[in-house]
């Protein structure tokens, strides 16, 4: 079984199961808080919010019929939906991969749309700034993976995932370094973001 598992603020491991994101199904989740949280970057939480929805303009939903029109220009492997682009894509995996460490997420292996409501039930408590920090780093890495695919396509203009991990941590840090002064950060948190 992938779990999902979250830190708590002492850093002990706290798993939480698939099975208990599933026995809450038909509870309604409330992924507002972790799109629009204080600390939220706008441009970043916009593109997670039309992904939560499935609403981006992905290949698959641009062409419906054409085979060869729906590849992933990240990876020109597989077609590209949400769950691929954002999930199971090589290049994002290698991106997720890379910011994970320094955060508290942990994917388990559900589709897009399950991931996301997991993840607002995980990170659902915005006094924790592990949970804010959660809400920054998914929005950043979902913008930064949209916006490379759209470079790659619109302007024949491409990335790494190892360079696109960086704008990530950059802006994540960039947005931790510049918050209004009464917001402490924990000591662990500033380490993990190299802001000390
Ligand atoms: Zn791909």
């Amino acid at each position: 079984m992938v779990m999902f598992g979250t830190k708590s603020a002492s850093g002990k491991c706290i798993i939480k199961s698939v099975w208990e994101g599933f026995r809450t199904v038909g509870t309604r989740v409330d992924s507002a808080r972790l799109l629009w949280h204080p600390w939220h970057i706008p441009r970043h939480s916009f593109v997670l919010w039309l992904a939560a929805r499935g609403r981006l303009r992905t290949l698959d939903r641009i062409h419906n019929g054409a085979v060869d029109q729906r590849r992933c220009v990240l990876c020109r492997d597989q077609d590209e939906t949400h769950n691929h682009l954002f999930f199971t894509c090589k290049f994002s995996t290698e991106v997720w991969t890379g910011v994970n460490s320094r955060s508290q997420i942990r994917w388990s292996h559900l589709q897009w749309p399950q991931s996301w409501e997991e993840a607002s039930r995980t990170f659902d408590n915005m006094k924790n700034p592990w949970h804010r920090v959660a809400g920054i780093v998914i929005a950043s890495a979902v913008y930064h993976i949209w916006k490379e695919r759209n470079n790659r396509m619109h302007n024949q203009i491409f990335k790494s995932a190892l360079s696109t991990r960086d704008d990530i941590i950059n802006n994540v840090r960039e947005r931790l370094a510049n918050l209004e002064s009464e917001n402490q950060l924990p000591n662990e948190l500033m380490q993990r973001w190299s802001l000390t």
